[in-house]
């Protein structure tokens, strides 16, 4: 029986056949102290009390106290794997980054696939969209995508970010996921039609982590080394095809085996059947974003292959799981901030919000000098600045170096070259309302044109399914915004939620209670 067990599963196995003969190490305290005894308490007598001289008991307990670090908020369960980019076109007409210098060039990387909103112990297989995020280690510091496996996005303004993910996590009372707000925020914000419309189609059951497209999503800037710029979006397109779920093998997958994306990737790498994905771009020009019909930073709309076609440029290879997870992958940290000359942020208002949000939340969640855990380091480049000091400085803390800027005593030198592209902006500062700028003409595309009838029958019974659970009125907002989409969407969805709520109207009854304390009232089936 044990023949059969992948290599996930055989993991400690493994790792003492990998030891071979190696002798077994001397046990110490977290100080390097040998233990002579770990197995039993220091005691007055057989029977206690301890001691508080036990410190091989405090030292193990302090610590096992102290062992999670907050989960992230978004993204918590993830799988990541490192490997390596690979420059198979040149690209250097548009982008001077190091990471693109020529074509053979390999550059080290790492990347963490995750659901969104799950909490760590989460099942892989739900429907969600997926994070997909891939670090590049490059010479000139390191280059953060921050990607999904869908090239938009739920909002295009990044204001509404925490109340968006609030809407998709727990209920504040009962700490349940709830469909009311889930769908409430959906309907009150249609700019988020064409992204939910991706995640009831088929891709929003992945097979693993290894069958779906990446995408940076964003648009962003490339900047060449004689200092001209476009406008850019990332794609990185599977190599092993797209593979997605049934609803039936995702919902059984999710109660025999949550870890499903965890194990099969790390399975592949472990057998050297190393995935792999084709990193293409697409570029705008500066006066093509202009005169563009709408706004070409807007995160919950594409640009069309056939206006703007990819382009290719590499390859992103997997090829090592990592030794430790908590190490390599807890702490493995994005920043879409993290940007390296040649590669800028566009105006998206969601990806200058993300730029003050990731570093914001990594200083919260691993400390001030999470830069400094070996996984999130800059390795290839060697950081001078001016900060020190702080919780977990792990190095020389830059030694006797002068801590402040400008100072007469060898400084590091700043360099003209790589001072950030000039750019234009002339505006009046105020809110501005995003809410309306076409929410609908790209989704009606992906209804009508990319998806096949039996695919636009399932997007309508994924969704149907889903929303069937929240209040009528609210059911009835989000059908009009499909209608909107397109009449036979909206009509569709009408048709099976009639069809849900009259079942349910049979044999549902609803217990709520009005406020803590309260006695149970009951009330009938949906409002
Ligand atoms: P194309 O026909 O060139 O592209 C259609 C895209 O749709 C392909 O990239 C395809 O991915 C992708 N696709 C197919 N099925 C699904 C699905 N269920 N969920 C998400 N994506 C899917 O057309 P355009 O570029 O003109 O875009 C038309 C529409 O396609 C857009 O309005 C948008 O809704 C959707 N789309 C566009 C993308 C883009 O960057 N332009 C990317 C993804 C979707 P693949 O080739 O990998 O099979």
């Amino acid at each position: 029986m044990t023949d059969n067990r992948d290599k996930a599963t055989d993991q400690m196995k493994t790792w003492k056949a990998n030891r071979g003969s190696q002798k077994a190490d001397v046990l110490t305290t977290g100080g390097g102290h040998p233990v002579g005894d770990k197995l039993n308490l220091q005691t007055a007598g057989p029977r206690g009390p301890l001691l508080v001289q036990d410190v091989v008991f405090t030292d193990e307990m302090a610590h096992f106290d102290r062992e999670r670090i907050p989960e992230r908020v978004v993204h918590a369960k993830g799988a990541g794997a490192f490997g390596y980019f690979e420059v198979t076109h040149d690209i250097t007409r548009y982008c001077k980054a190091k990471v693109f210098e020529h074509v053979g060039k390999t550059t080290p990387i790492a990347i963490r696939f995750s659901t969104v909103a799950g909490e760590s112990g989460s099942a892989d297989t739900v429907r969600d969209p997926r994070g997909f995020a891939v670090k590049f280690y490059t010479e000139d510091g390191n280059w953060d995508l921050t990607g999904n496996n869908t090239p938009i996005f739920f909002v295009r303004d990044a204001m509404l970010f925490p109340s968006f993910v609030h809407s998709q996590k727990r209920n504040p009372q009962t700490h349940m996921k709830d469909p009311d707000m889930v769908w409430d925020f959906w309907s009150l914000r249609p700019e988020s039609l064409h992204q939910v419309s991706f995640l009831f189609s088929d891709r929003g059951l992945p097979d693993g982590h290894r069958h779906m497209n990446g995408y940076g999503s964003h648009t962003f800037k490339l900047v060449n080394a004689d200092g001209e710029r476009v406008y850019c979006k990332f794609h990185y397109k599977t190599d092993q095809g797209i593979k997605n779920l049934t609803v039936e093998e995702a919902d059984r997958l999710a109660a025999t085996k949550p870890d499903y994306g965890i194990a099969d990737l790390f399975n592949a790498i472990a057998n050297g059947n190393y995935p792999s994905w084709t990193f293409y771009i697409q570029v705008m020009t500066f006066e093509q974003a202009e005169k563009f019909r709408f706004n070409p930073f807007d995160l919950t709309k594409v640009w069309s292959h056939k206006e703007y076609p990819l382009i290719p440029v590499g390859k992103l290879v997997l090829n090592r799981n990592p030794v430790n997870y908590f190490a390599e992958v807890e702490q493995l940290a994005f920043d879409p901030s993290n940007m390296p000359p040649g590669i800028e942020p566009s105006p998206d208002k969601m990806l200058q919000g993300r730029l003050f949000s990731y570093p914001d939340t990594h200083r919260h969640r691993l400390g001030a000098n999470y830069l400094q855990i070996p996984v999130n380091c800059p390795f290839r480049a060697r950081v001078a600045n001016y900060q020190r000091d702080g919780p977990m400085c792990m190095h020389d803390n830059q030694g006797g170096a002068p801590n402040y800027y400008p100072n007469s005593f060898s400084a590091p030198e700043t360099q003209p070259q790589f001072i950030e592209s000039k750019f234009q902006v002339s505006a009046d500062v105020a809110r501005y309302n995003s809410s309306d700028e076409d929410n609908v003409t790209q989704v009606r595309t992906f209804y009508t044109q990319v998806l096949n009838e039996e695919e636009r029958q399932r997007l309508c019974q994924n969704l149907a399914g889903f929303l069937k659970e929240a209040q009528l009125f609210i059911q009835k907002r989000m059908v009009e915004n499909l209608k909107a989409v397109h009449p036979d969407y909206g009509n569709r969805v009408e048709t099976l939620l009639k069809k849900y709520n009259a079942e349910a109207k049979k044999d549902v009854t609803l217990h709520v209670y009005s406020r803590p304390g309260a006695s149970a009232i009951t009330a009938s089936s949906k409002m």
